[in-house]
């Protein structure tokens, strides 16, 4: 029903060549290297060496429409990539197409000046540095940006930006310099023109990592989740990415496309969570029967078998909207994918942990962090309620 392009499956077939022939054997040497490192923020060799076999091979920036900076695919054709990718939680990256880099990317692209073009995005584009983007904050409810607190006031040459943020992904990664901050620059506007988008060099003084945060004790190392503190830090005046006061037009570009590429990393992962339970549950022998034999086990297979294809084709049907009709029109299918995505996957991962007993709940397995990856997406990038809410918005 969604066709995908000779380019796309020729695409397809080398990606999941390199997924089968590295990435998997990778995921316990970049573990155990990362168990044994000094620091949890250190970046294991293992990694920048797969980047650059993948940049060899044309796997490189396949996320970006724009023939300028990236494949120049279809949102469809890449759907199906990033679903291929999202198969494995270290992937992503491997082909420079890994959050928020690939957001930021995309926001600067859009807004950029040349000169923030230069700085910033062709170092992103040739992997060799890593970013973030800092929107949420402690002490305020973050589903609504406009509760944010932290500050950007206009001084001689510059402004100062004071404010502390969190869950800052990413920003732990030794590689991390820029990070885009949400920051309240016009106060007297209306409320949707009062923030703006800033790009604040990660070794700025003032700008400190207080610490790292932990899902469900999952570091992410190597990049992390940071709480970041921006302790009166001056910056230069063409820092403001885009218009100043125009930060709700940033983010909002920065999410479209972005929903689509999370939604089918999400799918990859569940797929691969449902592929583990049906081989475990056919190996598997309990009292006298393959686990497959037991009416309960068969209702948990077939359940997750129609809701992984239910949730695809919705992501592809976003996907599709958002290559024929664009993203104004495409927005009831954006909130759509990223309400029953998320969810499926929990509840697809969550059976494959029940069919693995103990084993799906240890580090023996993928199962553990990928659903501690899918449960924390019913959070990030705001909670299920948000887009449930808008959604019902654009309906009525
Ligand atoms: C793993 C992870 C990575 C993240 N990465 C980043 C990042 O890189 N940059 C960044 O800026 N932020 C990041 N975040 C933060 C994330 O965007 C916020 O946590 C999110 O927007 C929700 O804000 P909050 O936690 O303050 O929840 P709150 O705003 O306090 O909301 C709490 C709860 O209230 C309920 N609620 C909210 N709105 C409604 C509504 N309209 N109707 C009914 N109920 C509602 C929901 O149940 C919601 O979960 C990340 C979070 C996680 C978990």
């Amino acid at each position: 029903m969604f066709e995908v392009t000779a380019r796309g499956r020729e695409l397809q077939a080398r990606l999941q060549a390199f997924m089968d022939e590295n990435v998997y054997a990778a995921e316990k040497v970049i573990a155990a290297e990362l168990r044994d490192a000094e620091s949890r923020w250190t970046v294991p060799a293992l990694i920048e060496e797969l980047k650059s076999k993948a940049r060899a091979q044309g796997l490189w920036n396949l996320f970006l429409p724009d023939t300028r900076y990236g494949a120049g695919l279809c949102h469809l054709d890449y759907a199906h990539l990033a679903e291929l990718m999202g198969r494995s939680l270290i992937a992503p990256e491997l082909f420079n197409c890994s959050a928020p880099d690939s957001g930021n990317i995309e926001a600067l692209a859009l807004h950029a000046s040349d000169e923030q073009r230069d700085r910033w995005l062709q170092p992103l584009l040739n992997g060799e540095i890593r970013s973030a983007v800092a929107m949420a904050e402690p002490v305020v409810a973050s589903s609504d940006p406009t509760n944010l607190l932290t500050t950007l006031s206009q001084r001689d040459e510059g402004y100062i930006l004071h404010g502390r943020k969190w869950w800052v992904s990413g920003a732990c990664d030794p590689r991390c310099r820029l990070i885009l901050v949400m920051a309240l620059s016009h106060p007297e506007a209306p409320v949707h023109q009062r923030y703006s988008m800033v790009l604040v060099p990660t070794d700025t003084h003032g700008v400190n990592i207080a610490r790292s945060l932990d899902v469900f004790g999952y570091d992410g190392a190597p990049s992390g989740y940071a709480e970041v503190e921006f302790d009166q830090v001056w910056i230069p005046e063409d820092s403001i990415l885009g218009k100043p006061g125009k930060a709700f037009e940033v983010a909002q570009g920065r999410l479209g496309p972005g929903r689509v590429h999370q939604c089918m990393n999400l799918i990859g992962l569940a797929q691969r969570a449902y592929e583990a339970m049906l081989k475990r549950a056919s190996d598997r022998v309990v009292f006298g029967r393959p686990i497959t034999q037991h009416g309960m086990a068969q209702e948990a297979l077939a359940r997750s078998r129609c809701e992984l294809e239910q949730a695809r084709l919705l992501t592809h049907a976003a996907a599709a909207t958002l290559d024929r009709r664009g993203i104004r029109l495409a927005r009831e299918h954006l909130a759509m994918i990223k309400v029953a995505v998320p969810e499926m996957a929990c509840t697809v991962i969550d059976r494959a942990i029940q069919i693995h007993g103990a084993l799906g709940l240890s580090q023996d397995s993928f199962l553990a962090a990928a659903y501690a990856q899918a449960r924390a997406a019913r959070i990030a990038d705001g909670p299920d309620q948000v887009h449930m809410s808008s959604l019902a918005r654009l309906l009525s």
